[in-house]
């Protein structure tokens, strides 16, 4: 429509009225800036969601130096309109945000880019690696077992000389259009095999018969199809996502030192270090994580298949 109107009216010839111009009283403010600061977000749900509500709740979680202004488009995306780089940066990297246990994909925002051009198929996540053996829990296997399942954006070191004794802690850049992944095949130099377990740092909402984020078991389109013994139905579970304030190897949430692996404008590691420090020891990190991750309809899901 806003194409054809600007066709018909190159055609036109405007009166000296019509064509009288209008400046700008405010010459030293430049209005189309203050876009470089913005994210493009998208709910990965087929659950409606109150936009309302979850614009509420982002704002008051996410103590912002100034304030954040949320518009949705027409073509299901949900521009944040953040006004300085500090607070994109903060929230970027404290991806993923939930809200009602979906996953609200948050990408920086591009002038120029149309809604199906942005990436929202990859979301950054804290997973959890268990069953190595301690010792081969160094910087190559996580990297090894890390690019295993995606691509490596973090290693949280619990010291400076990976004192790990429970899991890995890796940020991991998932493909959320496939199943969750559970496991890890690992072969020692003996030729001996372990299955290293992985869980997964607030997940959202996921099907528990196909793996997937975005929809529950009881909407899962596979469930229909299947002629599967309903015994081994259930290929995921809760047990995939690590519970809330469990006090483990890190005694509480204190990190000494995350290793960035991929640096980029989003990813700033002193930032990003001394953002995990803070909210490691901090009740807004308590806050943040009761109101996003709530396991309480797990259950639900479970019992009415
Ligand atoms: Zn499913």
């Amino acid at each position: 429509m806003e194409e054809d109107i600007s066709i018909l009216l190159a055609k036109l010839s405007f009166s000296e009225e019509e064509k009288k111009r209008v400046v700008s009283k405010k010459a030293n403010k430049d209005n189309s800036k203050g876009y470089e600061h913005w994210a493009i977000g998208k709910l990965m749900t087929q659950e409606k969601v109150n936009k309302e509500a979850m614009y509420r709740v982002f704002k008051s979680l996410w103590y912002t130096k100034e304030e954040v202004n949320f518009v949705a488009l027409k073509d299901g995306g949900i521009l944040v309109k953040f006004c300085n780089e500090d607070d994109r940066k903060k929230i970027l990297n404290l991806s993923p945000w939930l809200f009602d246990q979906c996953l609200f994909n948050m990408v920086p925002y591009s002038k120029d880019k149309t809604m199906e051009e942005y990436d929202f198929n990859h979301t950054p996540f804290w997973v959890r690696i268990a069953n190595i053996p301690m010792e081969y829990m160094d910087r190559d296997m996580a990297m090894e077992v890390g690019s295993a399942i995606g691509e490596v954006l973090a290693i949280d070191w619990r010291d400076r000389d990976g004192g790990w004794t429970e899991y890995m802690r890796i940020r991991i850049n998932i493909d959320i259009n496939k199943p969750l992944q559970r496991v890890v095949y690992f072969t020692n130099h003996g030729g001996e095999e372990f299955v290293c377990s992985i869980r997964y740092e607030k997940l959202p909402r996921f099907c528990y018969i196909c793996g997937l984020i975005g929809h529950t078991t009881q909407k899962c389109k596979a469930q229909k199809n299947s002629n599967e013994n309903q015994d081994n139905i259930f290929q995921y579970g809760k047990w995939l996502r690590v519970p809330i304030r469990v006090i483990d190897q890190n005694n509480g949430l204190l990190r000494n030192g995350i290793e960035m692996i991929k640096k980029d404008k989003e990813n700033d590691s002193e930032l990003h270090r001394n953002l995990w420090k803070v909210i490691g020891t901090n009740t807004q990190y308590d806050h943040e994580e009761t109101e996003q991750v709530k396991d309480t309809d797990d259950e639900s899901e479970l019992s009415t298949p």
